[in-house]
């Protein structure tokens, strides 16, 4: 582990986490643990993730510690709890609570496979969770099984509904495009359509366990247009604001209900390039793993262990610190495609996705 130093350029006198390349990091996601009840072929090993030494996750009282130091002395504006699978944690409802009542403003969000989730969103928004997204790629149950190991499509379905029916609004439905899957994405938007939930498909990326990306394999945007148009009729309607890394798509023929203007608005299927359409320019994540390390970007294998700083009893100005010197060292973007990319060495489920 090497921690940056925050000398060289140097760095402003600012309590944010910027970076050397003027960004600056608003928004944090923590991830709870590396278990989980699927076990996606683009994500987790057959065998699940080595395991954490229990004494070595983070508990429920220095998750809340750290995200509300993150949000009171850090500038971040939004915390994400992921993982592995976020609902593997039985305390997950009180992090969120115990987050809640640190930090009243602070907009609380889950991103979660699903499984499980129909008898605990109601706790959850009860809790104070305020957003929520579900991860999704298919809704053929043979594909499903196929794709996640596991034969868990129906409690994902039933999850969904629970979501929207606790509230949660919008309910983002997060899909990985495959091979597998491609010729089924205008089902998958048309179930989502029917649900009243939000779609975006997320390009792959080089994050799996079993190393079996590949450029030329994965499934690019701009093939998920394709597939999707072949049903339905899709106009480019931008990005919700610069930073958000999907460009929206208007489904003709079809409306959703917007809370915020209380009006029905034109139905949007969102399309994430991750890898074609790089947004790290305009990167605002820090990351922190269930281990409590800051890691600056989801491809840099730097980590800085601000857990171990507040254990080592060093104060809360130490762990700020810590975290505002990993974040000034963040790297300018991803690299797949160059010629000098290398793979990170953990996999998304062990980073937090
Ligand atoms: N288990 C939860 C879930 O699946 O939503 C949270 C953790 S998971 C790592 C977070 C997100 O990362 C999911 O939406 C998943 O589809 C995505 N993901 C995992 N591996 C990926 C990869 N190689 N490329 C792109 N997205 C990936
Ligand atoms: Fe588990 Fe989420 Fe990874 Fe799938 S993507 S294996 S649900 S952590």
């Amino acid at each position: 582990m090497t921690t940056p130093d925050p000398a060289t350029p140097r760095r402003p006198a600012t309590p944010l986490l910027v970076d050397t390349f003027g960004r600056t990091a608003r928004d944090l996601r923590v991830s709870l643990t590396e278990k989980c009840s699927l076990r996606c072929t683009y994500c987790m090993p057959e065998e699940g993730l080595p395991p954490i030494p229990e004494d070595r996750r983070m508990t429920t009282d220095e998750v809340v510690h750290l995200v509300a130091l993150a949000h009171r002395e850090l500038g971040v504006r939004e915390v994400r709890f992921t993982g592995g699978e976020p609902l593997m944690r039985q305390d997950l409802e009180r992090i969120v609570a115990g987050t809640r009542a640190a930090c009243p403003a602070l907009p609380i969000a889950l991103t979660t496979n699903g499984v499980g989730l129909e008898h605990r969103a109601r706790g959850l928004v009860e809790a104070g969770l305020t957003r929520i997204n579900i991860s999704l790629d298919t809704v053929n149950r043979a594909e499903f099984a196929e794709l996640t190991r596991r034969d868990r499509l129906p409690s994902v379905l039933r999850g969904v509904r629970a979501a929207v029916e606790a509230g949660l609004d919008p309910v983002k439905v997060n899909a990985v495009p495959l091979r597998a899957t491609l010729a089924g994405a205008p089902d998958l938007l048309a179930w989502a359509l029917a649900e009243g939930v939000q779609l975006r498909f997320i390009e792959e990326m080089p994050l799996d366990a079993d190393q079996r990306w590949s450029r030329g394999e994965m499934v690019t945007a701009a093939e998920v247009l394709a597939s999707l148009s072949t049903r339905f009729e899709l106009t480019a309607a931008g990005r919700e604001d610069p930073a958000a890394p999907a460009e929206l798509w208007e489904v003709a023929g079809h409306t959703t209900w917007d809370t915020g203007t209380r009006r029905e608005r034109p139905a949007t299927v969102g399309i994430i390039g991750t890898v074609t359409r790089s947004f790290s320019a305009a990167c605002d994540r820090t990351r922190l793993t269930a281990e409590g390390t800051v890691r600056s970007c989801l491809f840099g294998d730097d980590e800085t262990d601000v857990l171990g700083v507040l254990r080592s009893g060093a104060g809360d100005a130490a762990v700020a610190q810590a975290w505002r010197a990993a974040m000034w060292g963040k790297q300018a973007g991803h690299g797949i495609g160059g010629t000098r990319f290398a793979r990170p060495r953990r996999s998304m489920g062990a980073i937090g996705g």
